[in-house]
């Protein structure tokens, strides 16, 4: 069943350019010695998906903290050229662009994961709205100047009171995903934008820093945010073994699906692949294995409806809100 994806996080680019300056064996295999048949998002991937939108990220890996700005910008600079190159991509700002978008067309957004690129200068959001970003993660794994890392548990500082001001100024979407606990816990009751996790899991689920506590999803849930499931196999389950014809990762991603729809709401699920930047559950690769979780859902009793929420409807919505 071909139904259209969404994919609110994928580090695509950020690895492009970081592979191609240098070792792209550090993050892929040994023989390997082209990226671009190792990457889980191409032109090709993406269409047998059907995805209509993916949300690249503009990463940095540790290397190039000390060149923060000018990494996330050759970043940018390489999405932009890509999209310009591509007769199938277009670069999507507003929930306008994806609505009236042609079918056989796929949106890149644009997404900061880590403030580390705008070297503690808040006002530098405006220079990177202007050239397409539309949301942000203020943390990454590292410690930053705004709010904690779920490895660094600190909450919101007051240089992170300035940035929300300027996120709500520029109408951008805040990412509470790698965020402390307490750090998101108050960027959901302070923050007036819309707020989401775009890929992160439930922590009842599968015991991660990464995943979010109850308090986080039932804070999210609150604010009518989305939850954007991630296929990292770490985030998941990984109790789950082989039962049927279909791949584990089926039912490892469904076993986050069942919870959160069960004890919060189908309307907050969505999905966050992390491809391009994780391993994932087995059989969730690339995007090409979406028709048949279309499929699988269906099997397990899943209307078509409540598959379309997950699949593009709650993103569409709460971005359109
Ligand atoms: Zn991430």
């Amino acid at each position: 069943m071909k139904i259209p994806v969404i994919d609110l996080h994928a580090d695509t680019y950020a690895h492009v350019v970081m592979n191609e300056k240098c070792d792209l064996k550090k993050y892929f295999h040994d023989q390997c010695t082209d990226f671009e048949s190792f990457r889980a998002i191409t032109n090709s991937s993406m269409k047998k998906g059907r995805m209509i939108l993916s949300v690249q990220s503009l990463f940095i890996d540790d290397r190039y903290c000390h060149c923060a700005l000018h990494q996330g910008l050759a970043v940018l600079s390489r999405i932009r050229s890509e999209i310009d190159r591509s007769k199938m991509l277009f670069l999507c700002t507003e929930a306008s662009n994806l609505a009236d978008a042609p079918k056989d067309k796929t949106g890149i957004m644009i997404a900061i994961e880590g403030l580390e690129v705008i070297e503690n200068d808040p006002d530098l959001l405006s220079v990177f709205h202007a050239l397409g970003v539309r949301m942000v993660a203020p943390t990454w794994n590292r410690p930053v100047a705004y709010v904690g890392s779920c490895l660094h548990g600190y909450g919101l500082t007051i240089k992170g009171r300035a940035l929300l001001k300027k996120m709500e100024q520029l109408d951008m979407i805040m990412d509470i995903s790698h965020m402390s606990e307490p750090g998101s816990l108050e960027i959901m009751e302070k923050y007036r934008g819309k707020v989401l996790a775009s890929h992160c899991n439930a922590r009842a689920v599968k015991e991660s820093s990464r995943n979010l506590s109850d308090s986080q999803l039932s804070a999210l849930h609150e604010r009518g945010g989305l939850c954007g499931l991630n296929y990292g196999q770490c985030f998941l389950n990984e109790k789950i073994g082989p039962s049927d014809e279909y791949p584990t990762g089926f039912h490892m991603l469904y076993e986050m699906i069942e919870h959160i729809a069960s004890r919060y709401s189908i309307d907050m699920l969505a999905f966050g692949s992390d491809h391009d930047g994780c391993t994932t559950g087995p059989g969730l690769e690339n995007p090409e294995f979406y028709p048949d979780f279309a499929d699988f859902l269906k099997e397990k009793g899943v209307s078509r409806l409540d598959i379309e929420k997950i699949y593009f409807r709650n993103f569409q919505g709460f971005w359109q809100k």
